[in-house]
């Protein structure tokens, strides 16, 4: 009630309040469950504010529509289960709630449009996203790795649909929470779930990222919320620039191939293998350099030149095909 009341006066519409809370390990606080669901009634009935809380379990769902929650969240463990989500839209259909899906703790794009397939066949019409960053194999500066790319996908697919950023989840750290939120902003996200505790550090789950609901306030107040739909002229000519820029870079692709494939018929006539992994491990490294030296990362070039060379030994292998044919 404390967090609660700091965070409507700070301005806070919507209270996320994981009542059942999925642990990694057993033996960790896996929330109140529904007895706390009286409590965030009580808290609505104080501070006016929506009442969120997430869902994992057909029952987690049946027990929140029968106190009256006001919108709820797959997480992003259950999002990665396709039985859990089915049994969850089983029991939401044809109730109109909004439902927040979280991305899958694995990359997996498809398998987040699984999910927002499962809730909307189920007749979910108010369905939004929460983008909370990927498990990583090694150890980062995140807690989960942004991928800023598979967001802006799926924003690119499903236009319609509002995602908001999850920074206490990305970061895992409060002093990251203020620059994932701002990233967000500028990349167009429709809002931010926040992590808020009345004493931090009193946590029982996600210490290191909760901030106090005074905190959040300060970030929220010095976000930069830039113009969507401005256009400035400037703009327009640098964006003439990247399509002409993408055309060209389009035509010298499409000559590289050509030569690909008069490699393709040499080698053909030649009897020669399409692959020569040696030649094609020192173009990579070699490249790879000459990119970082154009301050552009190894990485990304390494990742472009990949795709080349596998549409150039496609493009061969096409040559010998038709050969074979003749
Ligand atoms: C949470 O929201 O506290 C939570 C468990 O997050 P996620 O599903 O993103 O791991
Ligand atoms: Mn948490």
């Amino acid at each position: 009630m404390t967090t609660a009341k700091q965070l409507a006066a700070a301005g806070v519409k919507i209270y996320r309040a994981g009542v059942w809370k999925p642990r990694t390990k057993p033996g960790g606080f896996e929330g109140v469950g529904s007895p706390a669901l009286k409590w965030l009634m009580q808290a609505e009935k104080e501070t006016g504010m929506y009442m969120a809380t997430e869902v994992a379990t057909e029952r987690h769902a049946y027990e929140a529509l029968k106190y009256g929650i006001d919108m709820l969240w797959i997480g992003a463990r259950t999002a990665a289960n396709p039985f859990a989500v089915q049994e969850i839209a089983d029991t939401l259909k044809g109730v109109d709630i909004p439902i927040l899906i979280k991305n899958p703790v694995n990359p997996d794009l498809e398998l987040w449009v699984g999910a927002i397939e499962r809730l909307y066949n189920a007749g979910i019409k108010r369905l939004g996203l929460i983008h909370r960053g990927f498990s990583a194999a090694d150890k980062t500066v995140y807690r989960n790795l942004p991928q800023w790319h598979i967001p802006i996908e799926l924003k690119r697919r499903f236009p319609t649909l509002p995602i908001i950023c999850d920074p206490s989840h990305i970061g895992g750290r409060r002093d990251m929470i203020l620059k994932l939120s701002q990233q967000a902003m500028d990349l167009n996200f429709a809002g931010l779930i926040v992590e808020s505790h009345c004493s931090p550090d009193d946590a029982w789950s996600d210490v290191a990222q909760q901030i106090t609901p005074d905190a959040l306030k300060e970030v929220l107040n010095s976000l930069v919320i830039r113009d969507t739909t401005q256009t400035t002229e400037d703009l327009s000519v640098l964006r003439g620039q990247i399509d002409e820029l993408d055309n060209d870079l389009l035509q010298l692709l499409a000559k590289r191939m050509r030569v690909s494939r008069e490699i393709g018929q040499y080698k053909l006539e030649h009897e020669m293998p399409i692959l020569q992994t040696q030649r094609y491990d020192e173009i990579l490294t070699d490249r790879a350099n000459q990119g970082e030296r154009m301050d552009m990362s190894g990485d990304f070039v390494k990742k472009v030149l990949e795709a080349i060379h596998s549409e150039s030994v496609r493009q061969q292998m096409v040559v010998m095909e038709k050969a074979k044919l003749m």
